[in-house]
């Protein structure tokens, strides 16, 4: 069975039907999401000033819950960001967001924002309260069915990625104007979706996922100049289970179109291959043979008591 069929996709709870499933927390309260609103004097929609966190609920369970919440925490504390509780407190509204409308497949989302200026609407970011947003929705697949099956094409695209130097891409942020004008490049030249190079013409990343190539035995995906996955960590680390040796470098575009294996991997969708660059195919076409073992191991540990933290919906 694919992972997709395994997934509930259609697991809309009784009291939201009707509405988007899931709930958010705002401002202290549990909202329908249909119902939850940001203020339009809200420093994260007008000045891009916030960061934020996607972790998944796969079959009832949080996966790499820590990673997840570190990685949030961290980011935070770089933008200078604090919430109203400690660590304990926000999981704890994670997993009743999951909880609460009965998805047990589901992405738990948290945003924390600079928030809204007092009413002398003074400019100083120091005087802003700090508003945190959590909220759960299905989780869904980023590639269909059939992208998974025959991977991914993807588009080098012609502008780089925003500099770290500019904005530091290990926070998870929402200033994604150079992915979006990407993705319509991408769309146009008919691949399905863009991985952005870097000022030296180096491959980063896309919107929401990692890159690897297999070349010569060894797997490689970018160092610097992305955001650090949590799947990345994860396939990091299945490498080492597997005796393939892995490590972070640099990937150039040529790399990439002579890889042996090339793929993304992201909360939202696992190991997935890379079977086209700028409309070439890369090694013969189809996702090989360690990208499909490494998915597969990707989906077995979110079985592993390790990897996971059950939610108790009480039935
Ligand atoms: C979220 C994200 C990823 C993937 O991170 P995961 O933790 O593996 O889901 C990669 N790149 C960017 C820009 C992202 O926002």
């Amino acid at each position: 069975m694919s992972v997709a069929a395994q997934l509930n996709q259609d697991n809309t709870p009784p009291e939201t039907a009707g509405e988007i499933p899931g709930i958010a927390w705002v401002n202290g309260e549990f909202q329908p999401l249909s119902e939850a609103k940001l203020s339009l004097l809200d420093w994260g929609f007008v000045r891009g000033d916030c960061t934020y966190d996607v972790a998944s609920v796969f079959k009832g369970a949080f996966f790499r819950l820590d990673d997840h919440v570190d990685r949030f925490l961290s980011s935070m504390a770089k933008l200078r960001l604090t919430m109203p509780f400690d660590r304990d407190g926000l999981i704890e509204v994670m997993t009743e967001c999951a909880r609460r409308p009965g998805l047990r497949d589901a992405f738990v989302k948290m945003v924390c924002t600079r928030g809204l200026q007092p009413p002398s609407f003074s400019r100083n970011p120091r005087d802003a309260l700090n508003q945190l947003f959590v909220y759960s929705v299905p989780y869904t697949f980023f590639m269909t069915e059939e992208q998974r099956a025959r991977g991914m094409h993807l588009h080098v695209a012609s502008t780089p990625r925003i500099p770290t130097e500019c904005i530091d891409p290990t926070i998870k942020n929402y200033n994604r104007l150079d992915f979006v004008s990407g993705i319509f490049e991408a769309y146009d030249a008919g691949a399905d979706q863009v991985v952005m190079p870097d000022m030296h013409g180096n491959i980063t990343e896309g919107l929401g996922f990692n890159v690897f190539v297999i070349r010569d035995g060894r797997a490689t995906s970018p160092g610097t100049g992305v955001l650090e996955g949590v799947t990345r960590k994860v396939v990091l680390e299945l490498c080492e289970d597997i005796g393939l040796p892995a490590r972070l470098g640099t990937i150039s575009v040529e790399d990439l179109l002579s890889a042996d294996e090339a793929f993304l991997c992201t909360t939202a969708g696992g190991v997935v291959g890379i079977t086209e660059v700028n409309g070439r195919t890369i090694a013969n076409g189809m996702p090989r043979e360690t990208t499909r073992r490494l998915d597969d191991l990707y989906w077995a540990k979110h079985e592993d008591p390790a990897y996971i933290t059950p939610i108790d919906y009480g039935t």
